[in-house]
């Protein structure tokens, strides 16, 4: 452990949001949000453009004050409190870096502007932060020398070098290429194992979400859609909106549709009871069958998997059922009669 980590509770902070309402001009951008963050946890808030997201974390920043609801961290209420009086630490997407600074003073404002500390100590806790995200011997760099990933890191080093309870990342890697990305999201995981720092992560890319929750929060339209561990969510997304968002999904809704599925595919676990059936379509497996109540409408190679698009024999009004199959292996041509199977849940 180093100066910088010492001063922080091990564990993070618990966040809170309780009936969290925000809106602009009359229109609700957060509509009754209630989540609960435990320490150390990493929460992806998650939604297409325009759902709330970033007004969820500005209002948890304090760049913005709720209408109604309360936000408490480690059990405060942050009403009235300034950004700077929360000890959060923040990365927006673009990086917000000085750039007429070396990256050492980068990282080194937030302490100095916070005074208290003399020089050594300061020295000290800003090369700590830039080892946390490995940069150690970027200190006396301009910025502007800087690859965007080192950018970023530098930002995290920023916003880490004051010990804060929380972090709080808007869309942080959307500037990067892919690879890059990725990259970033294996480090930005592993410092946060490290730290055990509560993370909340603003994001509109699923993927990401599922690399690094431990619990994404879906928003759609400023409201709560669900919220839960991200295979929870895949495997039982709670309206068609959430199936659709996280993945492709085969949607059934309505009465008659668990049994009429189960007759065909056999038995469905509890994933698919109540009134919505979510098949993912690489559980559906179609298999050659000369008297299989499906046809093989279409085959389509998409690198990875082959995307088959199945109807059913004899009935026109019954919705083709989309399945993904890994390319390697046996192939199934248009026209092929197939039986279905449901590969199971995990274990
Ligand atoms: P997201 O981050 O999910 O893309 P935002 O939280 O940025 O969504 O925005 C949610 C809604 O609130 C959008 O309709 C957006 O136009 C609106 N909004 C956000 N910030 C402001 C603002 N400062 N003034 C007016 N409307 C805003």
């Amino acid at each position: 452990m180093n100066s910088t980590t010492d001063s922080r509770s091990p564990a993070g902070a618990d966040i809170e949001l309780a009936g969290v309402t925000k809106a602009y001009a009359g229109t609700p951008a957060v509509a009754d949000l209630t989540v609960r963050l435990a320490p150390g946890e990493l929460c992806c808030l998650l939604g297409p453009s325009g759902c709330g997201k970033s007004t969820t974390l500005r209002l948890i920043a304090g760049l913005e004050a709720p209408d109604a609801g309360t936000i408490r961290i480690n059990g405060r209420d942050m009403r009235g409190l300034p950004p700077q009086r929360r000890n959060l630490g923040f990365v927006f997407q673009n990086y917000a870096l000085f750039p007429h600074m070396d990256v050492f003073d980068n990282v080194a404002y937030g302490l100095r502007s916070r005074g208290g500390m003399d020089g050594a100590a300061v020295r000290r806790a800003a090369l700590d932060a830039l080892a946390m995200v490995r940069l150690d011997g970027y200190a006396d760099r301009r910025v502007h020398e800087l690859s965007g990933g080192e950018q970023q890191r530098v930002a995290l080093a920023r916003a880490l070098v004051t010990g804060p309870d929380a972090l709080l990342l808007d869309e942080p890697f959307s500037n990067l290429d892919a690879r890059l990305r990725e990259a970033m999201r294996g480090e930005l995981a592993e410092l946060r194992r490290r730290l055990g720092i509560t993370t909340v992560f603003v994001t509109h890319d699923k993927e990401e979400a599922f690399a690094l929750a431990d619990r994404i929060v879906l928003l759609r339209d400023g409201r709560l859609e669900q919220q839960g561990p991200p295979e929870e969510l895949y495997r039982r997304p709670a309206s068609a909106f959430a199936a659709g968002f996280l993945g492709s999904a085969n949607c059934f809704a309505g009465d008659g549709w668990p049994d009429r599925l189960e007759r065909l595919f056999g038995p469905l676990d509890e994933n698919a009871r109540g009134g919505l059936v979510v098949l993912r379509p690489e559980r559906v497996r179609p298999e050659p069958d000369a008297d299989g109540p499906f046809v093989v409408a279409e085959a389509l190679f998409m690198g990875p998997y082959v995307r088959y698009l199945l109807r059913r024999a004899g009935d026109p009004d019954f919705p083709p059922v989309e399945a993904h199959c890994p390319a390697f292996g046996p192939r199934l041509t248009p026209g092929a009669r197939v039986a279905v199977r449901l590969l199971p849940e995990p274990a």
